[in-house]
């Protein structure tokens, strides 16, 4: 495929957009909030982090619903405005369109010129370019599998596999090895044929869009008949004879990075780039007729005229979207910075001590949810009794779980026959975070 240059205010607009998303992208790993990083999804360690907030296996529920509503927001935005995301935020377009084809524009010139360098036998000025823009792209490749990968284990742990021997970060290098080779293959080979076979939500897209969405659409009502411009042709004189504004130039075809004519309709290959937009606008400048017969527009927008209609199906996935997002946000809000849990440590049974009173021996695990170390304390609060913690205090390290022993005394007179209730506080700083339930075998009597 070799799409030709293009130029027009969408590109213009989505060339400053790019800048700001590529700005966002290659800074996002060093951005901290209160030290934990904005974006982190660490599968190995199932540790995720997003905008700061540490997300732990047992904040699953929460994390459920998170992507739940992403997933609802995805269909109301696509529902509404089509592939908006696909041609103005996704990183596979932006750094396809916005850097590698730039680049490869920059070395090997325009459509035209690089399909005379591909057919031009090999001498030196062929050679020079090719090499010179794929090290380019390897060298980008590698930079963006390293970004990815700072998305998954953090710059920190990136830096040391990068510094390191590679002997001692094995599974790291072959990580950053594959995501580099990966990214070369499809920015230099397999380019928007990732978005046509592989990306889930381009073939979802069929499903999801009615004629009430907004999508890049030629007008056919404008356009047709097509036919070519004639020397000095008006375009009221193409309308008195019954021809279109579509002067069947082709040049949205020649921008289209999939290859396909927008006048066929809409198709499941187009990722709303606004290539075409602008190269037909350009031609409608230039012929004097006005801009936007390739244009953002709707199905019954260019039948009947209408214009973004509130559908019920976009009222039935607001209200899903609007509870989801209220769960959410109660979920978040009253979500403890710690999380403790005690159970009766496997295999023991209870021992009478020389002074009469009964002890159970139990497992305290507790997740430190934050970026700071966090000291607590465990308190048994009813019945009356004792506790004594194995291995000493309990502080535990930022974002990391500890494990201690637990040992639990009961005057028999508390005690009821076979199994009492107890409740143990966990407390940080004279403050209640948690209550821990449990029960407290005895003899039977
Ligand atoms: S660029 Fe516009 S005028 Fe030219 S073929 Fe496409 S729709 Fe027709
Ligand atoms: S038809 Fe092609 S050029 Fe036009 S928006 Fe879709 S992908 Fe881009």
């Amino acid at each position: 495929m070799y799409p030709r240059k293009v130029s027009g205010q969408f590109y213009r607009w989505r060339t400053w957009f790019s800048w700001l998303l590529l700005a966002i992208m290659f800074a996002g790993p060093f951005i901290t909030i209160k030290g934990n990083p904005l974006l982190m999804m660490n599968i190995g360690e199932r540790k995720f982090v997003v905008l700061g907030q540490i997300f732990w296996p047992q904040d699953m529920i929460i994390f459920a619903i998170a992507i739940l509503l992403f997933l609802t927001s995805v269909i109301i935005f696509t529902t509404a405005f089509g592939r908006l995301w696909c041609g103005w935020a996704c990183p596979q377009t932006v750094m396809m369109e916005m850097v590698f084809r730039k680049l490869e524009y920059l070395i090997e010139g325009d459509a035209p010129r690089q399909r005379e360098l591909n057919q031009a036998p090999w001498d030196v000025a062929k050679i020079a370019k090719k090499i010179s823009k794929h090290a380019i792209f390897c060298a980008l490749s590698f930079l963006v599998g390293n970004v990815l990968l700072s998305y998954i284990i953090g710059w920190q742990q990136l830096m040391q596999i990068v510094t390191a021997p590679p002997a001692r970060h094995l599974v790291g290098l072959s990580f950053m090895v594959a995501f580099s080779l990966l990214f070369y293959g499809i920015f230099a080979r397999f380019r928007e044929q990732a978005c046509t076979f592989i990306c889930p939500y381009g073939r979802f897209q069929s499903v999801l869009l009615d004629e009430n969405s907004i999508v890049v659409a030629y007008d056919h009502k404008r356009g047709e008949k097509r036919a070519p411009l004639k020397r000095d042709q008006t375009t009221s004189e193409r309308d008195s004879i019954g021809l279109g504004d579509c002067v069947a130039c082709n040049q949205c075809v020649s921008v289209c990075p999939t290859g396909i004519d927008i006048r066929d309709g809409t198709q499941m290959e187009c990722v709303h780039c606004t290539a075409c937009m602008d190269a037909c606008d350009n031609v409608m400048t230039k012929i004097g007729a006005s801009r936007g017969l390739i244009r953002y527009a709707s199905l019954n927008g260019i039948e009947r005229g209408e214009h973004l209609r509130v559908t019920p199906r976009l009222i039935g996935y607001g209200v899903v979207l609007t509870v989801l997002a209220s769960l959410l946000a109660v979920m978040i809000f009253t979500r403890t910075d710690v999380e403790a849990t005690l159970l009766r440590a496997p295999g023991s049974l209870f021992q009478q001590m020389p002074d009469g009173h009964y002890s159970n021996l139990y497992t305290l695990r507790i997740t430190n949810k934050t970026a700071r170390e966090m000291p607590v304390e465990l308190r048994l609060e009813r019945p009356a009794g004792s506790l004594q913690i194995m291995g000493g205090s309990l502080v535990v390290p930022p974002q990391k779980q500890s494990e201690n022993s637990v040992l639990v005394e009961l005057d028999p007179a508390a005690m009821h026959s076979g199994n009492t209730p107890v409740i143990l506080g966990v407390y940080q700083n004279g403050k209640k975070l948690q209550s821990l339930k449990t029960a407290f075998i005895g003899p039977r009597y």
